[in-house]
């Protein structure tokens, strides 16, 4: 089989070839990113190719590529809260537009899809836990454009989900919620905002710099380690009696539920067992801002949410392992050993 993967350099794409590459050797790997500093690994590994390709600037080169392919994984995207408020229009050209013309291929080259939708769609929904079926997608008013990112994400969804029905696309689509692990994001890039909570937390840690939480960081986040995630797209590709076609999962850690504080609070607590760390980790302290001042007026939080994960476990037979502890100690270890 021949996976076409669309933002391979990224966190997921990464470790997503690494397994392919690693543990399946009957499946080829073709990547398309504009950068490759975390795949240099496998770049000449002879059942991986990597093509520098940009998908806003090189259609020819994609649609070639997925023409070739057995199935694709749209993984480009901005995933960044600061830009869905700073530069909400580059989402929609990228996250969307860009998808969607992927999205289209898919269907005209009659190619299996596997799409990253997002635990974002489902915005401030009060449901206890969200369920793919049943859960309303509940986004804020547009001056609030935080959910152009979710929104994007949605539509996306709603036109595969629409292509499946009437043009016979075999697409299955997915739901992180919080995947962490190594290469996450590159520490001595993670300014304030600009990359992801745990990559966040640890880049201050790393700097001497303090841990300044959004609202007091009581917003609670299900953590989901990057292997568990990988696992679960294992299966959706091997597809066995074609269980994951026309279905939309949740792939979450819903026993891996903590603040954003207490998140905090374990990463510096974890950092006294580095030596690079302990000292710099004891003189770090935990402030508070408003979210108002941190990302602009045109931001909304979402106070909670958990996947529920029953029909990721019925059908593809995959549950989460790694606790939230497990997880940190070998994200930190990664950076930090
Ligand atoms: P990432 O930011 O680590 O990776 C995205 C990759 O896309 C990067 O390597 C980037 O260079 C590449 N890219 C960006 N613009 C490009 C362009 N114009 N042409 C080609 N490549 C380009 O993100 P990730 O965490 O690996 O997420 C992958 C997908 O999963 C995204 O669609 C994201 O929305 C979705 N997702 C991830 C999470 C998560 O927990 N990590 C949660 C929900 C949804």
């Amino acid at each position: 089989m021949n996976i076409l993967i669309i933002g391979a350099g990224g966190f997921i794409g990464s470790h997503l070839s690494e397994e392919i590459i690693n543990n399946h050797e009957d499946w080829n790997v073709v990547a398309i990113d504009i950068v490759s500093s975390k795949i240099e690994h496998l770049l000449t590994h002879k059942r991986f190719n990597f093509i520098k390709a940009d998908i806003l600037k090189d259609l020819d080169v994609v649609e070639e590529q997925l023409k070739n392919c057995d199935l694709v994984f749209p993984l480009a995207a901005i995933v960044n809260p600061s830009v869905y408020v700073q530069d909400p229009l580059k989402i929609f050209e990228l996250d969307f537009e860009a998808n969607v013309q992927i999205v289209k291929w898919a269907v005209k080259h009659n190619k299996r899809l596997i799409f990253p939708s997002t635990s974002e769609v489902y915005g401030m929904c009060e449901d206890e836990e969200f369920d793919e079926e049943t859960s309303n997608l509940v986004a804020g008013p547009i001056g609030k454009q935080r959910w152009i990112y979710a929104c994007s994400k949605q539509m996306l969804d709603r036109v595969i989900y629409a292509h499946g029905l009437k043009n016979g696309l075999r697409y299955t689509l997915f739901r992180p919620f919080n995947w962490s692990g190594p290469r996450l994001d590159d520490l001595y890039k993670a300014e304030s905002g600009s990359s992801r909570v745990i990559s966040q937390f640890l880049s201050n840690i790393l700097h001497g710099k303090d841990i300044n939480l959004v609202d007091g960081g009581n917003q609670l986040r299900c953590f989901t380690y990057i292997s568990d995630g990988i696992a679960a797209l294992i299966k959706i590709i091997e597809n066995k009696d074609n269980c994951a076609d026309g279905q939309i999962f949740n792939i979450g850690n819903p026993y891996n539920e903590l603040s954003i504080k207490e998140l905090a609070e374990r990463i510096i607590r974890f950092a006294g067992k580095y030596e690079k760390l302990r000292e710099v980790a004891q003189k770090i302290k935990i402030t508070s801002m408003n979210s108002a001042n941190y990302f602009g007026k045109s931001y909304q939080d979402v106070a909670r949410r958990v996947p529920s994960i029953r029909k990721a476990g019925a059908i593809l037979g995959w549950q989460p392992t790694v606790g939230v502890d497990e997880l940190l100690t070998k994200t930190m270890d990664f950076y930090f050993r």
